[in-house]
């Protein structure tokens, strides 16, 4: 195709950066419709969408804990009946698209087990139904995760992602990705910005019609999606991908030293943890610390993760750190990271729902499971446990309360175990406001959540992106206000949220007293260098 031809696509910029390299057209920006064919298609095409769903599970369960082991097995013994697909044939016989066919046998099956007067098999309804789902994306698409060859250099292009379809793509093989839904706040373009992948949102084109692997530019400074670039554009983007490799060279040089500011003022650098995986390429040694884990990441696959699970993951942070604290946030369900069969449904307001501490506190027989293994984790090394969503000085007494009863159970049974530094996330305008109320060792301000709340703009709504904005007088105001309130009870306050990360708007929090933060390891270098660049 001729280079004359450039099309421009605008697009907002939600993680920072550049690439350059042939499209991958995601499947829900192709053809979302499968064409129905004659019944003997559509029965082959259910069979062998049936027959891939098992050879997945067949997978997953190999490498499954015990629980999540359960699950699939219930699942893969669902799949194995031999008349389950009966129903099915006869209404494919009847003309019905095996979609239809499919979605019909499940739901009659799903409202069985939702009849059952039986907690157990009401809870399998929701094994069921994620069942009709997988066998339904299988029979869409060959597969559903977006696919680069390895080393390849490609952009994704997509109408959305989901934040558990981004932590299942292989990053290592794309450079970045085009989205034309999407907001630059939602936990996907955070998911994004920790770990340096370049993503605009919000793109004016129509993905569906784009041919695979045409060449282009994803410049996500400017806010563009240039394909089939002209020979002007690619020479631009190469002067400026070599810049910043420049700069890139110039801010990995404060990696090594303490991170301090013109004038001498230490700042505590701490790193964010969504992704274990992220911090094993990092060197501790290069930040004080973690200061924030999303332990959502363990609550992806489709049974909950059980004590030792937890223990495990929260135990190899503490190795990593050698030393340093950790910090691990107590599950934050719900909003923007919903978890099925958890968070509750038919919420008309997830953000303001049951979701964080408040469905912790809603489900004991879930909490219990994860104190009981921070406890445990307390043990091995320098943690530090804080809640999300906390609205009232209440709430953190009952943790206290919960996390004494497990501690005095480990301890009755003789397993190594400690209490834990207590701490909270500052991010509903309540909490903040009157902070010092808190029964709390620390504080972490949630800047995500604080100017979605203040600001009242749901972060994932795109539409709403100007007034999201972290440098509303109010925002500053509540943050100088938990700064002041750590500083009179002497209790550490730091920043993890995405504005710590952003060079324009970490001088402003220096200047109201933060003096530490936590944030994406992609972002540490050049956090490090803008902190060298301020007065104060
Ligand atoms: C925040 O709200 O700023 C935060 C750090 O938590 P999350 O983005 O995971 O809600
Ligand atoms: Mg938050």
């Amino acid at each position: 195709m001729s280079r004359t031809t450039e099309l421009r696509w605008r697009g907002t910029v939600a993680s920072r950066g550049l690439a350059l390299g042939p499209v991958v057209v995601g499947r829900s920006a192709q053809e979302a419709v499968r064409p129905q064919g004659s019944p003997d298609e559509e029965w082959w095409a259910l069979t062998d969408a049936v027959e891939r769903t098992r050879q997945r599970l067949q997978g997953l369960a190999e490498t499954a804990d015990e629980m999540a082991a359960e699950v699939l097995e219930v699942q893969l013994a669902i799949l194995d009946d031999d008349g389950l697909l009966d129903p099915a044939k006869e209404a494919i016989d009847g003309s019905i698209p095996a979609e239809r066919a499919w979605g019909e046998v499940l739901g009659d099956l799903i409202a069985d087990y939702e009849a059952e007067e039986d907690e157990y098999f009401r809870a399998r309804a929701v094994d069921l139904k994620d069942l009709r789902d997988s066998v339904l994306a299988a029979l869409n698409g060959p597969d559903d995760v977006p696919m680069a060859a390895e080393g390849s250099t490609a952009i994704l292009v997509d109408r959305e992602l989901t934040p558990s379809r981004f932590l299942e793509i292989d990053w290592t093989r794309f450079r970045g990705a085009a989205l034309t839904g999407g907001s630059p706040t939602s936990h996907v373009a955070m998911l994004a910005r920790s770990r340096g992948i370049p993503l605009l949102v919000g793109l004016d084109g129509d993905p569906s019609a784009l041919p695979q692997a045409v060449e282009a530019v994803l410049d996500a400074e400017s806010g563009w999606l240039v394909l089939m670039p002209e020979d002007a554009t690619l020479a631009a983007f190469h002067r400026t991908a070599a810049a910043r490799t420049r700069e890139a060279e110039e801010q990995a040089a404060h990696l090594a030293r303490p991170a301090k500011t013109a004038a001498g003022r230490p700042i505590t650098v701490m790193v964010n943890v969504d992704d274990p995986r992220v911090v094993g390429t990092l060197d501790p040694g290069h930040c004080d610390g973690i200061g924030l884990t999303r332990t959502e990441f363990l609550f992806t696959g489709p049974a909950l993760p059980d004590e030792e699970a937890q223990y495990c993951a929260y135990a190899a942070l503490l190795q990593w750190a050698a030393g340093r604290p950790v910090t691990i946030r107590t599950l934050d369900a719900g909003g923007d990271k919903p978890i099925a069969g958890l968070t509750p449904e038919g919420e008309t307001n997830t953000f303001l729902g049951v979701r964080g501490i408040r469905l912790s506190l809603a489900r004991p027989d879930v909490f219990r499971v994860q104190l009981r293994a921070l406890a445990r984790a307390a043990a091995v090394g320098p943690l530090k446990v804080m809640c999300p969503m906390v609205t009232q000085p209440e709430e953190i007494a009952q943790v206290r309360a919960l996390f004494a009863q497990v501690v005095a159970d480990l301890q009755a049974d003789g397993t190594p175990c400690a209490v834990p530094q207590l701490g909270m996330m500052v991010e509903v305008p309540a909490a903040a406001l009157r902070a010092e109320e808190f029964s709390v060792d620390f504080y972490s301000i949630g800047s995500n959540d604080l100017v979605q709340y203040v600001t009242a703009t749901a972060r994932d709504n795109g539409a709403l992106a100007r007034l999201h904005n972290p440098r509303d007088p109010a925002v500053l105001e509540l943050i100088g206000r938990v700064v002041k309130a750590g500083a009179a009870a002497d209790r550490e306050v730091s920043v993890c949220g995405d504005m710590a990360a952003e060079p324009e708007l970490l001088p402003i929090l220096l200047a109201l007293g933060v003096s530490a933060v936590s944030v994406a390891p992609a972002a540490l270098a050049r956090v490090k260098a803008t902190i060298a660049r301020c007065d104060g």
